[in-house]
This record gives structure tokens, C-alpha cells and sequence, in this order.
């Protein structure tokens, strides 16, 4: 999954990129609204975690400017713990939810998952599907019930995968969602990636679709 984090403080900022990558979300960090604005343009994210108060642009109007483009990305925002009207204009102005800083990790944790869970459709905290389930909460992946232990980047392929049975994702759009702007990547990385899946999972559960990319069948 690859987020934008835009925050302006670096200390804050930070602070959260290294709880973010500890939980192997690929992540982005701009620091300005412009910034913001041009990343979301051009890249795709699973979620964007978005303070306000921004340099150069209006955190607002960067969220404005997304909706209207009718882009339905998930959009925390960020605000101050006594700051019910940014809340309020924030949601208003067509954010999903809000964490309030400082921020309580776990919390934070919580709700981007929350979100992301949401906007892949899914009510459920665990993806389940033929036999195979993820946990993204605890990280715990398992087989018929037999706990398998997946790599990072192994779970990062599998995931948005296995959040939609039946459609495909092309090499690149898995490129996107396991790294960031600054990883150096492989010609071959997501075949790497996907090979260790089907070496402890089974052959069955990604299915490579000649020419466009890959699959969890639905059926
Ligand atoms: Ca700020």
C-alpha cells in the first residue's frame, strides 16, 4: 500500500514516516501544498494523510482541488487536538476521517486501515479468501489455518490483490503501491515478489494474466 504523507514539521514528520515504513506502508513525503498537489496528480495512493496549516498552498484547498477532480483517494487530515472547526472544514471539504496531533500511533495505525479497508469495499478487518487470510492489524498471514510468514514486500504484492478478487493489477500499479519515489527498483521486482508468494502459498492463489498483469481469481 503507498501513502502520501504531507506534513510540514519535520519533526512530526518524521516521526511518522518511520512508524509508517515500520509497518511497510511505501510512503511519500512532501512538505508543502504545491508539492501535495503535484504528487497526487501523479502518482496513485492508497490513502493520503493530510495536514492543514501547509506552506504555499492551503491543506483545504489541496483536498478541494482532489475532490473536485473526483478523485475518492482516502484523506485523513491531520489537526490540532482543540481544532473542532479544521475538523469540520476538513470533512466538509471531503475528507474521510481525522487524527488529531500529537498523535497516538496505535490510533493513527488504526485509522488508516480503517480507510483503507473501507475504500477496497470491505467492512471485515481480515481479508479472507480461499483459504488464505491476512491480518493487517497483527500482520499474520495463514493457509487452511497454518500460519506462513511472508516477507514485507511479499505481503505488499499480495494484499491489494487479495482486497479484490477478480481484478487485475498490472506490473506497474504493483510497482506503485510496494515503493516509494526514493527505492531504486528492479526490472523484476514484482516477479520476485509474486514467485515467493506462490512458493508459500501455492501456484493457485496469483494468477498471471498474459500481458496485463495479475489476479487472485474470484473463484
Ligand atoms: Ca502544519
Amino acid at each position: 500500500m503507498r501513502l502520501l504523507l504531507v506534513e510540514d514539521d519535520t519533526m512530526i514528520g518524521e516521526t511518522v514516516l518511520h512508524v509508517l515504513r515500520a509497518e511497510h506502508y511505501a510512503v511519500d513525503w512532501v512538505k508543502d501544498g504545491n508539492m501535495a498537489d503535484e504528487a497526487l496528480r501523479s502518482a496513485q495512493y492508497d490513502l493520503v494523510l493530510l495536514d492543514l496549516g501547509l506552506p504555499r498552498r492551503d491543506g483545504l484547498d489541496v483536498l478541494r482541488a482532489l475532490r473536485a477532480r473526483r478523485s475518492t483517494v482516502p484523506v485523513l487530515v491531520a489537526t490540532a487536538r482543540d481544532a473542532v472547526g479544521d475538523r469540520i472544514a476538513g470533512l466538509d471539504a471531503g475528507a474521510d476521517d481525522y487524527v488529531v496531533k500529537p498523535y497516538d500511533t496505535d490510533e493513527l495505525l488504526a485509522r488508516i486501515r480503517a480507510l483503507i479497508r473501507r475504500s477496497a469495499g470491505r467492512g471485515e478487518p481480515v481479508f479472507e479468501h480461499k483459504g488464505v487470510s491476512l491480518n493487517p492489524a497483527t500482520r499474520e498471514a495463514t493457509v487452511q489455518g497454518q500460519p506462513v510468514s511472508l516477507s514485507a514486500r511479499e505481503w505488499a504484492v499480495l494484499e491489494p490483490l487479495l482486497a479484490r478478487p477478480g481484478v487485475v493489477l498490472s506490473r506497474a500499479q504493483l510497482e506503485e503501491k510496494l515503493f516509494s519515489w526514493k527505492d531504486e527498483i528492479s526490472s523484476n521486482a514484482v516477479e520476485v515478489y509474486i514467485h515467493g508468494v506462490r512458493k508459500k502459498l501455492g501456484n493457485e492463489v496469483i494468477q498471471t494474466v498474459r500481458g496485463l498483469g495479475y489476479l487472485v481469481p474470484k473463484q
